[in-house]
C-alpha cells in the first residue's frame, strides 16, 4: 500500500491524516491522541519531544527550564518577526521548530505504516510568500518528498465536500477559529472546482485569548472567596496551569456551569462555579471582532451575505456554542457542522494529497475519492517590481512606482509578462526588485514588501527607451519564479525565490535528522 498523507501544521495543534485503502481520509493518532500540541521541548543536545508531554512539562518547569521549550512557531512564521530560540548551544528558528514538529508526526506515522510516498502540508490562505517558502523548507528538511502545499480553507472545503451527501455548489464561507489565530475565507464551488475568492485573518485571536479570559474570571472569584491572589505567571511558578483552564473552557462548551475547587497551599480553599454565560460575556467582544473580518472577506470577494450558501466552521474554538450562535446571527443562517472542526483541515489535506499523487500510486477506491474533487487556488497577494515613473514631460524627474505584474486574486498557477523601457541614455545598470503587496492598489513602494533585490548590467552606448520584459510566474504551491529580460541583448536574470531562500537556508541552522526523540 502506498502512503499518502496530509498534515495540518497548526499554530497550537497539529494533525496528520492519510488516505486509507478505501479512499477515506483517516486521522493517524500520535502517542494515542488524534491532535498533537505544536509544542517542542529540547530535552538535551539533539534530543527533543513534541506534543502533550512537553506541553504538560512546560507548566511545571522552572523559569530557567522554560527556555527549553519552543511553541507558536507558526505564528512567528506568519508574522516573520525574527523570533529565535537558543537551546543547548543551538539556534532554532520558527522554520526549524516547525520542521521538528513535522518530523515527529512523520516518524510516528511511518513507524506504524511504513514510509510516506507523498504529502501535503496546509497553510493559511493569506500566508506571505516567505511564510509559504518557510513551511515548504520545514517539510523538505525533515525528509518529506513529493510535497505540496494547500490553503487551509480549501482543505476544509475538500473535507466537507467529500462528507456531504449532496453536491456542493455556490459560495461558501470557511470560518476558522483555532487556538492562536482566526482566518475567514470565501470560497466558491462550481461543479468540481473549489476556488478561494478571498481570505483575511487576525494573527492574534483564538482559543488562547479565551483561556486568558476564563483565567481572569477564576482569579476574580478566588480572590472574592479567599482574599488572596491566584497567581498565573507564564514565565515562572503559578498556582494554576493553563492546561487546567483550557479543560474548564472545553467543559463550558458542553455544559452551562462548571464547578471549580481550588486548594492552594498557604492561600486557602475556594469552591465556586463559573457559568457559560459569564464566560461568554468575557469573550463576546473577541467574537464580535471576528464578524468585522467576515465583512472584509465578503467585501474582498465582492459578495453579500445573501450570496453565501453555507458557512463551514473549522478550528477547535468553534466548539464554543456562542461562536456558532454569533456566526448564525451574522450570516442569518445556521452554519454547517463538520463533525470534528479541529480535524477537517488535515482530512482535506489527505484528500488533496491523493489528488496530487502520482495516479499509479493510488488504488481504485482512492482514485474514486480524488476524482470527486478539483481545485482552483488564487494568488493571495499582488507581486510586482519597482520602476521609475516620469512625473513631467522632460522625463528627467521621476518617482518610484510599484508596478504590479501579478495581481492579487488571479487563479494560479499563473504567468504574466510586462513590458518596460530603460530610462536613460547609456544606462548600464538596471535595478531589479520583486515586491509583494496586500492590494492591487499598492503602487507606493513605501507600502510594499521587497522580497528580492538585485541588479543587472546592460550593454553601454545605447539610447534610452530600450525594451525590457519581466515575467513573473506563480506556481500551484504558491512559489514565485521571476525572469527579468533586456530584450535587445537577450540578457536575463532569473530568480527562483524558493531556491534563493533555501540558499540562505531560511535560518535553518539545524539538521532535523540529527535530532532524536528523547
Ligand atoms: P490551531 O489553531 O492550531 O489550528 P485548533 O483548530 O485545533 O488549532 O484549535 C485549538 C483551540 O481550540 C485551542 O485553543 C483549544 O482550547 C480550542 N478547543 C478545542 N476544543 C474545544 C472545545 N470543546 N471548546 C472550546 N474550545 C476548544
Ligand atoms: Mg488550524
Amino acid at each position: 500500500m502506498s502512503n499518502i498523507v496530509g498534515i495540518d501544521l497548526g499554530t497550537t495543534y497539529s494533525v496528520i491524516a492519510s488516505l486509507d485503502e478505501n479512499g477515506k481520509p483517516d486521522i493517524h493518532s500520535v502517542d494515542g491522541e488524534r491532535i498533537t500540541p505544536s509544542f517542542v521541548e529540547f530535552t538535551g543536545k539533539k534530543k527533543y519531544l513534541v506534543g502533550h508531554e512537553p506541553r504538560k512539562a512546560f507548566e511545571a518547569a522552572s523559569k530557567a527550564k522554560k527556555k527549553n521549550f519552543a511553541f507558536d512557531a507558526k505564528r512567528h512564521i506568519r508574522t516573520l518577526d525574527g523570533t529565535t530560540w537558543e537551546v543547548f548551544g543551538e539556534k532554532h528558528t520558527p522554520t526549524s521548530v516547525s520542521s521538528l514538529i513535522i518530523k515527529y508526526l512523520k516518524d510516528s506515522f511511518e513507524k506504524a505504516n511504513g514510509s510516506i510516498d507523498s504529502a501535503v502540508i496546509t497553510i493559511p490562505a493569506n500566508f506571505k510568500d516567505e511564510a509559504r517558502t518557510a513551511t515548504m523548507i520545514a517539510a523538505e528538511k525533515c525528509g518529506l518528498k513529493k510535497l505540496n502545499l494547500i490553503d487551509e480553507p480549501t482543505a476544509a472545503m475538500f473535507s466537507y465536500a467529500l462528507s456531504s451527501r449532496e453536491k456542493l455548489n455556490g459560495n461558501y464561507v470557511v470560518y476558522d477559529l483555532g487556538g492562536g489565530t482566526f482566518d475567514v475565507s470565501v470560497c466558491s464551488i462550481k461543479g468540481q472546482d473549489i476556488k478561494v475568492l478571498s481570505s483575511t485573518g487576525m494573527d492574534e485571536l483564538g482559543g488562547r485569548d479565551f483561556d486568558q479570559k476564563l483565567l481572569e474570571i477564576i482569579q476574580k472569584k478566588f480572590k472574592e472567596e479567599t482574599g488572596d491572589e491566584l497567581v498565573y505567571d507564564p514565565d515562572g511558578k503559578s498556582d494554576i496551569g493553563m492546561l487546567a483552564i483550557e479543560n474548564y473552557k472545553k467543559s463550558l462548551s458542553k455544559r452551562g456551569t462548571i464547578d471549580v475547587s481550588l486548594s492552594i497551599k498557604g492561600k486557602g480553599i475556594a469552591d465556586f462555579s463559573v457559568t457559560r454565560k459569564e464566560f461568554e460575556q468575557a469573550i463576546s467582544l473577541d467574537i464580535e471582532n471576528t464578524k468585522g473580518a467576515c465583512e472584509i472577506a465578503l467585501e474582498d470577494a465582492k459578495l453579500a451575505i445573501k450570496d453565501i450558501k453555507d458557512i463551514i466552521l473549522v478550528g477547535g474554538s468553534t466548539y464554543i456554542p456562542l461562536v456558532r450562535q454569533e456566526v448564525a446571527n451574522f450570516f442569518n443562517k445556521e452554519p454547517l457542522s463538520i463533525i470534528n472542526p479541529d480535524e477537517a483541515v488535515a482530512l482535506g489535506a489527505a484528500i488533496y494529497a491523493g489528488y496530487k499523487a502520482d495516479p499509479s500510486l493510488l488504488n481504485k477506491k482512492q482514485k474514486e475519492t480524488v476524482s470527486n474533487v478539483s481545485i482552483q487556488e488564487i494568488t493571495p497577494h499582488a507581486f510586482g517590481t519597482v520602476v521609475q515613473m516620469p512625473i513631467d514631460e522632460s522625463g528627467l524627474n521621476t518617482i518610484p512606482f510599484n508596478s504590479i505584474i501579478i495581481e492579487k486574486g488571479e487563479p494560479r498557477p499563473i504567468e504574466m509578462t510586462r513590458e518596460y523601457e530603460t530610462m536613460h541614455d547609456n544606462q548600464t545598470e538596471l535595478r531589479l526588485t520583486v515586491t509583494e503587496a496586500n492590494s492591487n492598489d499598492d503602487t507606493d513602494p513605501e507600502w510594499v514588501t521587497i522580497v528580492w533585490e538585485g541588479t543587472m548590467e546592460l550593454p553601454s552606448g545605447r539610447e534610452k527607451g530600450r525594451p525590457l520584459s519581466h515575467t513573473f510566474s506563480y506556481d500551484e504551491n504558491g512559489m514565485m519564479h521571476c525572469i527579468f529580460k533586456d530584450d535587445e541583448s537577450g540578457r536575463t536574470e532569473e530568480i527562483d525565490l524558493e531556491i534563493e531562500r533555501k540558499e540562505k537556508d531560511s535560518g535553518m541552522d539545524i539538521d532535523p535528522d540529527e535530532f532524536k526523540v528523547d
